[in-house]
């Protein structure tokens, strides 16, 4: 065979594979768009486990309708434009793919407004070269984004959908993390018409509430909160003292990231130290602030790794702020000095 370039389409759908996995991932990519455009409420309706619709709502500031169609482009992006700017990034999006990789895959209409504009713009990418059609719409200024029939198109990832329910679950997980990772917004999560999650925004001073209709009350009641500071490290959040048979309650967040990182999993069982008997875990909400020059985000296609320049730093500020907080409640080992 001759060396040609592929069409949009292939292209944008092999990209997918790594990004689009499952309904749950959808979900991920689109409320973090609608974070990254300053929504302060997000919903998110679900029909069918996501079989059959995502819908992703928000009040964020919406695309203009000359930039819809780059929005739905592969590589596009408003939010770097170079090279120092991704090494300083604080948006959680950065790659320009995940519209474009989702459209490939499912029938996704992206609608909008911004603030000032009389109209409102709807985008679908169609065909082979995945060329964007656009139409006028009524919507508020914001953004939605419908996806229907996810892999539609690709038999062999269709294959691999679990039960309505299990992928449900698989939104439902993720809601709640990212319920943990902005306060501030309200996020609201339906499934097939009825509401399942609702969680109102909330300002600085009570976030237990939200801490509380998340993570469950048992997590609430053995609470032990801290805050610490190392450097330009800042570690904060909540360890709970009851070791817990599933590690279902560890959330970590990294500049606001949700992430799901082996160094922070390490550095708290570490500071748990004895207290952890075999296949017992500890469950923690942790936030790690540093700066974004700090860590590379830019490790894994779905964004849930992040590389830290200095590890070592990290892992054991990690470990004896933890190690601090649980030797003040009276329950911890001793913490190790940092080396
Ligand atoms: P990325 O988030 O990496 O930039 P995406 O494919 O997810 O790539 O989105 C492409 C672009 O479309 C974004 O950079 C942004 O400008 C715009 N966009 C996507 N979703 C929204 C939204 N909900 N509100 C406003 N703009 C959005
Ligand atoms: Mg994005």
């Amino acid at each position: 065979m001759p060396i040609r370039i592929l069409p949009a389409r292939l292209a944008n759908q092999i990209a997918a594979g790594e990004v689009v996995e499952r309904p749950a991932s959808v979900v991920k990519e689109l409320v973090e768009n609608s974070i990254d455009a300053g929504a302060n409420r997000i919903e998110v309706d679900i029909e069918k486990g996501g079989h059959r619709l995502i819908r992703v709502r928000d009040n964020g500031g919406g695309i203009a309708k000359e930039e819809l169609t780059l929005a739905l482009s592969r590589h596009a992006t408003s939010k770097i434009a170079s090279l120092d700017d991704l090494e300083a990034i604080m948006s959680l999006g950065f790659r320009g793919e995940a519209l474009a990789s989702v459209s490939s895959v499912s029938r996704l209409t992206l609608s909008s407004r911004t603030e000032g504009a009389s109209e409102a713009w709807a985008a679908q990418a169609e065909g082979r070269d995945m060329e964007v059609k656009l139409s006028p719409v009524a919507h508020p200024v914001g953004t939605t984004v419908e996806v229907h029939d996810l892999f539609f198109n690709t038999p062999a990832r269709r294959k691999f959908l679990k039960a309505e329910k299990t992928e449900f679950a698989h939104i439902d997980e993720l809601v709640r993390r990212i319920a943990l990772s902005r306060m501030d917004v309200a996020l609201v999560l339906r499934h097939n018409g009825k509401v399942m999650r609702q969680y109102p925004a909330l300002r600085g001073d009570n976030l237990d509430a939200r801490l509380g209709a998340v993570c469950g009350q048992d997590f609430c009641r053995h609470l032990l909160a801290l805050d610490n500071q190392h450097q330009a490290l800042r570690l904060w959040g909540w360890v709970s003292e009851a070791p817990r048979n599933h590690p279902d309650l560890q959330y970590c967040y990294v500049n606001g990231r949700m992430m799901k990182d082996k160094l922070i999993n390490h550095a708290v069982r570490e500071a748990f130290g004895g207290r952890l008997a075999e296949g017992q875990h500890g469950a923690y909400v942790l936030y790690l602030e540093l700066p974004a020059n700090q860590v590379d985000v830019n490790v894994h296609p779905a964004k849930h790794e992040v590389r830290f320049h200095d590890a070592r730093l990290v892992h054991d500020f990690i470990a004896r702020a933890l190690a601090d907080a649980l030797a003040q409640s009276g329950l911890g080992e001793e913490p190790a000095p940092i080396i």
